[in-house]
């Protein structure tokens, strides 16, 4: 396996230990420099950078301190507490039924639907 390849994997092993937790590209270089102290941060924000442009993660463009990144690819929405920040996985039924419009609207073609809701995550409405 070539440095490179390593270099990937290792962060995205990174990120996945990081499921759940959207974290941003400083967190996953922080986690990742616990196995590999040598990777720079240049690295690891070119290389997530990457694997969004390649649809392998998704980048969240949330909140005002960047993007965060998210390994879970099968379709679902998000909910930021209003307390801790932190970005919670949301699946309802009632949000895989939400109807696309056909044509066009206002000039733009839709080709999905990904909502953010607002509100209280549980660690934070149980205090
Ligand atoms: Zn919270
Ligand atoms: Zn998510």
């Amino acid at each position: 396996m070539g440095r490179n390849t390593h270099q990937k994997q290792s962060i995205l092993n990174a990120l996945t230990s990081l499921r759940g937790q959207h974290p941003t590209a400083e967190m996953v270089y922080e986690r990742v420099s616990q196995t590999i102290p040598s990777l720079s941060r240049a690295t690891v924000y070119r290389v997530l950078n990457g694997f969004a442009e390649q649809g392998a993660v998704a980048q969240l463009r949330i909140t005002e301190s960047g993007y965060r990144y998210d390994d879970v690819m099968s379709p679902h929405h998000h909910l930021l507490c209003d307390v801790c920040k932190r970005v919670v996985d949301l699946t309802a039924p009632q949000f895989e039924t939400i109807p696309l419009p056909q044509e066009d609207v206002s000039g733009c073609q839709i080709r999905g639907v990904e909502l953010m809701f607002l509100g209280v995550c549980p660690e934070c409405a149980a205090k």
